[in-house]
């Protein structure tokens, strides 16, 4: 077999750096897909109920970027979705980003409006504070606020997520929960959000619809490289298996999830709820919510991390810290080196912690680089 370009990997930076090489250069990309479906991370199917679940995790899109979503919607149409997070702390279900709503539920009520006033005059109105940014306030109310949602909210949770504590992890893990100087519950305060009208899955069989694309499932990319010819590659899998791990492992956080069906409408009332304190998962998905299908029972998962082993379960998270992004310096090193044969791109292969929006806003520039090379 002949083609322009092999592409490993079909989740979005593969799905769509292979869309624009087919409809925006003309020429034959094949792509190549370890799993048995298209989708990476983001794929989603009907399980034996019936019911549109999301298998590796619920996926909310959001963007602040025009030129994403523009791109997107010449694949789908939308759900409109604003995705609410609550966390369940000493019984009681709060908002997340923990939020003036929080103080309310959480506080008397002349204590919450004390601290609210605080946050207000110290920070703003509308102010997103990381979490270990209000860790360093000076003031003595705010540093005890903030100590208690360390406690309440971040430091189990992010133990049982990583096995590490928050400020063990690059501060930007955590700040992507700010406590939040709001009454919005929104988890996301992107311009545009929503969910694929007929699910993620649809999205991407018509992104890689062209006859200049092939695509083969069930395959890593090192059982068929010698039988391809090939221009190119772009790779989007670990970047530390591709060059064999000589620079040694690279660390990645994986997940385990539990489904199960119930015979009832709604389980809870919110796509996601957190438990940074009890049991051993960190959340229970619902992805009715998401979906909107309507149906009278329902199908939810909870989420157990776990280390990652190669060839057992799938390296679902970079682990964002110092040394890991010294390690990755190394292999990028490498990949530099082969830049004309092989492109790396995509949360494993550029070793980061990318949501949706970020994988095709990298896959678009890294196309763009293509064209005017
Ligand atoms: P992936 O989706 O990981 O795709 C890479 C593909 O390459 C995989 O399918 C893999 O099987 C394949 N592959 C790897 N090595 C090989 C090989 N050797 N041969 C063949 N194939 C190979 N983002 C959001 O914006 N909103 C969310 O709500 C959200 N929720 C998330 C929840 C979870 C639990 C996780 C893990 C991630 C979430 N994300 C979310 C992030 C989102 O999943 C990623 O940004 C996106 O999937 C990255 O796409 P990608 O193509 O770079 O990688
Ligand atoms: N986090 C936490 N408690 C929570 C929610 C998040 O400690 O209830 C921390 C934790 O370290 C987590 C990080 O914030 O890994 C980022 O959370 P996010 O919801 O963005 O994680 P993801 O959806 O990517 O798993």
């Amino acid at each position: 077999m002949k083609v322009d370009w092999l592409i490993v990997g079909a989740g979005f930076t593969g799905a769509t750096l292979a869309e624009r090489i087919a409809n925006g250069l003309d020429q034959k990309v094949l792509v190549v897909e370890g799993r048995n479906h298209i989708g990476g991370n983001a794929y989603d199917c009907y399980d034996e109920q019936g019911i549109l679940i999301h298998k590796y995790g619920s996926h909310t899109f959001h963007t602040n970027s025009k030129l994403v979503w523009d791109y997107l919607s010449r694949f789908t149409q939308w759900r409109p979705y604003f995705h609410e997070v609550r966390a369940c702390v000493d019984g009681i279900k709060i908002p997340l980003p923990f939020n003036l709503n929080a103080l309310s539920a959480l506080f008397s009520p002349q204590y919450a409006q004390k601290l609210e006033s605080l946050l207000i005059r110290q920070y703003g109105f509308g102010a997103k504070i990381p979490i270990l940014k209000l860790r360093d306030s000076a003031h003595e109310e705010l540093g005890f606020l903030a100590d208690y949602i360390y406690q309440k909210v971040f430091h189990r949770y992010t133990i049982k997520q990583w096995d590490l504590k928050p400020e063990e992890l690059d501060q930007s893990v955590s700040a992507r929960v700010p406590v939040y100087v709001s009454r919005d519950n929104r988890y996301f305060q992107d311009t545009y959000q929503g969910i694929p009208l007929h699910g993620f899955t649809t999205m991407f069989q018509r992104m890689l619809d062209h006859p200049n694309i092939k695509v083969l499932l069930n395959t890593d990319y090192q059982e068929i490289a010698d039988e391809i010819r090939y221009k190119r590659m772009i790779y989007t899998g670990p970047i530390d298996s591709f060059f064999g791990n000589k620079h040694g492992q690279l660390p990645y956080r994986s997940l385990r999830f539990h489904f199960e069906t119930h015979q009832k409408e709604w389980y809870q009332e919110v796509g996601t709820v957190n438990y940074p304190n009890e049991y051993d998962f960190t959340r229970i998905l619902e992805q009715k919510h998401l979906t909107g299908q309507v149906v009278p029972h329902t199908t939810i998962s909870f989420v157990y991390p776990q280390p990652y082993s190669p060839g057992e379960n799938e390296p679902y998270y970079p682990i964002p810290r110092k040394e890991n992004s010294q390690r990755y310096s190394l292999y990028k090193q490498e990949a530099e080196q082969i830049r004309d044969q092989v492109l790396f791109a995509g949360r494993l292969a550029d070793y980061q912690y990318y949501n949706m929006d970020q994988a095709v806003a990298r896959a678009l520039t890294l196309f763009k680089q293509i064209v005017t090379e």
